[in-house]
């Protein structure tokens, strides 16, 4: 039973603390490898084909037992083990999102301006921007040429690489900018990464900005109107590490929701035989509303399942409304960990905890839950039977105190289907920020509890 006191450390052996600390290594080696999206989905490929998983697009007849995986955009990824029942008696999916909150390249970036050379920028999901001021920025993404050539860009991650970086007003001027709110004190159009600061010599004007052109030109055959066909975010440049005195939690970037992404993908590389299908999705494009063809406001699902069905011989319509319908899934997303520091926007009944076990969210949403998928008793009782029954230990949650603020999560794009399904991750501290703090005993329950939903949840 959850208990707002607990704490999951106390419960755990010895034996499988060692094995946490060694989960948590290779989470962490995953955060610094994986900070965009497109770099998600390479590391999961990766896995998957490690594991014996097959292209579901070079499979001609779905089996039983059967490793699948498939991709879109290069930005989703799905894996799939083929269940002992009909897949149209419905699947077990975890869901997670690999997207994470950043700043963007605009698409005509490049200027100059007393000596130095800037990137022009638009931040991407909900940001406080005062934090990605005066810290390095790596430089992540890909420039596609016109005539189809891809550029990949990964700047700032390498001992010897450079970063760059968005200087911050000194306090000495900043008298004004320090009498503003908080939300106003640094403007979106104001965070202007510096890139340069080197003239090219003999040039009349605009001679740092010559500079930095010749240099993108020379080393990476980017020229500037090539910044319209390309997908470029900044992102902390400092690696992911282990915190705390005691080791016991991780700080990095991109945990919510790249923690969720992370232990589904270990669950489901290790399932077997599943009874139901086991999908494990990850999707883009939920901090800014799961919209666009890799956000899960599209037919994603709806278009892998009927692949499928396509796949098994089966292109009845009616059987992949009937196999969403009859899903049961986890919408793996983070939540919000109680600070101590703020504790009047949290109501500690209820909200959920460090250390307190892998978080079951019932519903999300704003002041009278909106826009929230509110999960049906009769699922809840059963994911916690099955927590329960394999030693998950889990918590409750819920986004802070009533009318404080609020978010949501995929789960209603999901329930859209007539699926059962509940938010289910790991509570953060300081979630959206450069360095987001999750505790490894909850990293592992995680695992834990996608796994067993995966390989065992009958409904
Ligand atoms: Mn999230
Ligand atoms: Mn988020």
């Amino acid at each position: 039973m959850a208990e707002t006191s607990r704490n999951i450390w106390e419960e755990i052996s010895d034996t499988e603390i060692s094995v946490i600390d060694g989960f948590s290594k290779g989470y962490v080696d995953f955060l610094n490898q994986a900070k965009t999206e497109r770099e998600t989905v390479s590391f999961i490929l990766n896995e998957a084909q490690k594991a014996g998983f097959c292209d579901l697009k070079e499979v001609k007849e779905i089996k039983c037992g059967q490793k699948l995986f498939w991709t879109g955009k290069n930005k989703i990824a799905g894996l799939m083990i083929v269940g002992e029942k009909p897949l149209s008696e419905g699947m077990n999916m975890v869901v997670s999102h690999i997207d994470a909150p950043r700043i963007d390249l605009k698409p005509n970036p490049l200027y100059e301006s007393d000596n130095m050379a800037f990137f022009k920028t638009h931040y991407y999901g909900g940001i406080k921007k005062y934090q990605w001021l005066s810290i390095p920025l790596a430089l992540h993404g890909v420039v596609i040429k016109k005539d189809g050539r891809v550029v990949n860009i990964n700047i700032g991650e390498k001992e010897e690489d450079p970063v760059l970086t968005i200087a911050d007003l000194l306090p000495h001027l900043a008298k004004e900018q320090m009498e503003k709110k908080m939300g106003e004190a640094v403007k979106g159009e104001d965070l202007n990464a510096l890139i340069g600061s080197r003239p090219f010599k003999g040039e009349e004007k605009n001679k740092v900005k010559a500079y930095i052109k010749n240099l993108l030109k020379t080393r990476y055959d980017i020229d500037e109107d090539d910044f319209t066909s390309a997908e470029l975010q900044l992102v902390p440049a400092f690696k992911a590490k282990e915190v705390g005195f005691d080791q016991s939690m991780i700080g990095g970037y991109g945990q919510d929701d790249r923690v969720s992404a992370y232990t589904s993908l270990k669950a489901i590389l290790e399932v077997e035989k599943p009874e139901r299908t086991a999908l494990c999705l990850f999707v883009d494009k939920e901090e800014i509303g799961s919209t666009g063809n890799t956000g899960l406001q599209s037919l994603i699902i709806e278009n892998l399942t009927a692949f499928l069905l396509h796949r098994s011989g089966n292109d009845s319509y009616y059987m992949v409304r009937k196999a969403l319908a009859d899903s049961y899934a986890l919408s793996a997303d983070v939540n919000a960990a109680v600070d101590p520091n703020y504790p009047e926007v949290f109501e500690k009944m209820n909200c959920s905890f460090l250390s307190g076990g892998v978080v079951l969210t019932k519903y999300t949403g704003s002041r009278g839950k909106a826009e929230s998928n509110d999960a049906n008793p009769e699922f809840l009782a059963k994911v916690r039977g099955l927590f329960d029954d394999n030693q998950v230990l889990w918590q409750v949650g819920e986004l802070g105190k009533v009318d404080i603020g609020g978010g949501g999560t995929v789960a209603q794009y999901m329930a859209y289907y007539g699926m059962e399904v509940v938010d289910c991750g790991v509570a953060v501290l300081g979630m959206h920020s450069p360095f987001e703090v999750v505790s490894k005993a909850d990293v592992y329950m995680a695992y834990k509890g996608y796994k067993a939903f995966m390989q065992s949840f009958r409904g």
